[in-house]
């Protein structure tokens, strides 16, 4: 029987040949292989734990390391599990000495939100390469001054956006720039989750900096930046809570519509009441339609033209390995805090027209 395309990429991709297939933008850089990128997870959570770490075992040019960990317990159970010398292991109060030790290239920060910006600027100062999760920081202030920091020490500051590493998503940044179906019109994002865990720190205000916007509208407003191709010059939000005793000081739905300067329309909706995963594109001449459009995978989509048939990938080992060839070979990130950077201009911006009911101006510099 004549093998599918994907099975085809996909027998290539166990092969090694196609890797990093989805980092389109990556090809210009060589994979590096005389060497691996050496990193060391900060912050031993469900997403480190459950994602990162196989992804880094996943990945061709990257090693986990170290770890950073206030629990004794985890300490023990990571080095055994990943082989890790005891000089690679920290805690948050000895983590300043990473400076001391060449065998780190990079500190992946993995922290809750507020505490992004401290570590990220903790990393810097000891001469490492920083990456963070997403979102960089609290606000634009702070993103901004994690920016100029990481610059001032000459390291380098990426922002953990993996899907834009792998190949669905890819395929919605290149119908933007290839215009096949048109131009982007009207686009709508939509992901929430049901989150009632109330001694989270996601539930509160401090750690999280925001509810359900901080933690999954950030890829809905990332999806219409890169669907469109385009920057937003503006926008207007809503915010609504049905139960104030479960989402405190948090956003609990939030609804935004930005526009952009080709006249494109956005509009997003991210909530800790329910489940969606949503993307959906409407251009001149066709649609994209995704779901799930930002889960780990696998992502599924059609278009006008048919289904969207493309390698079902590890998310975070694209991710990593995007990371190691830019930064083995001291180019650009792919995602750096500047791409970071623009989302959190975005959410202020949300968060500013849901308080006052005014369309609020969104400048990118
Ligand atoms: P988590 O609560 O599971 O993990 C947080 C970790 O931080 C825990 O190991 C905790 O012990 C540690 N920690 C250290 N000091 C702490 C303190 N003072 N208070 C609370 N925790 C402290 O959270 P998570 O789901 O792993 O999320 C961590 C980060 O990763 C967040 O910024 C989140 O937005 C991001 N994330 C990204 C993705 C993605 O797909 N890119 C997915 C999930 C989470």
């Amino acid at each position: 029987m004549k093998n599918s395309r994907r099975d085809f990429l996909r027998n290539l991709a166990a092969s090694g040949v196609l890797v990093p297939l989805a980092a389109q933008n990556l090809q210009a850089y060589p994979i590096t292989t005389d060497r691996k990128l050496r990193v060391v997870l900060c912050g031993l959570g469900s997403y480190a734990t459950n994602q990162l770490a196989p992804g880094l075992s996943q990945s061709k040019n990257c090693e986990l390391v170290g770890i950073v960990t206030g629990s004794p317990e985890k300490a023990a159970k990571w080095k055994e599990k990943y082989n890790l010398a005891d000089k690679n292991i920290y805690n948050y109060q000895n983590f300043d000495t990473i400076a001391n030790n060449p065998d780190i290239d990079v500190v992946y920060v993995v922290l809750p939100n507020s505490m992004h910006a401290e570590y990220v600027m903790r990393t810097a100062k000891a001469g490492k390469h920083v990456i963070t999760e997403k979102p960089m920081s609290m606000d634009a202030k702070q993103a901004r001054e994690m920016i100029a920091y990481c610059k001032s020490k000459n390291v380098k500051l990426g922002v953990g956006y993996r899907l834009h590493y792998e190949p669905f998503t890819n395929e919605v940044m290149r119908l933007a720039k290839d215009k096949d179906f048109g131009k982007p019109k009207f686009i709508e994002t939509k992901f929430a989750w049901r989150n009632r865990d109330l001694n989270a720190w996601r539930m509160n205000n401090k750690w999280s900096g925001g509810g359900a916007l901080m933690d999954v509208g950030i890829y809905c407003i990332n999806a219409s930046r890169y669907a469109t191709g385009e920057e937003p010059i503006s926008v207007t939000a809503q915010a609504i809570k049905t139960e104030p005793e479960v989402y405190r000081d948090i956003e609990e739905t939030i609804l935004w519509q930005l526009k952009f300067p080709s006249g494109a329309i956005a509009s997003g909706m991210s909530s800790y009441t329910t489940n969606a995963h949503e993307l959906s594109i409407h251009y001149e001449k066709g649609s994209l339609s995704m779901s799930p459009a930002y889960d780990y995978g696998p992502l599924k989509g059609t278009t006008s033209k048919g289904p969207m048939d493309f390698p079902i990938v590890h998310h975070q080992a694209y991710q990593m390995d995007g990371f190691a060839v830019a930064i083995l070979n001291n180019k650009p990130v792919l995602t750096p805090g500047e791409e970071g950077l623009k989302d959190m201009i975005i959410i202020d911006a949300i968060k500013k027209a849901a308080i006052t009911g005014k369309e609020v101006k969104i400048v990118m510099n």
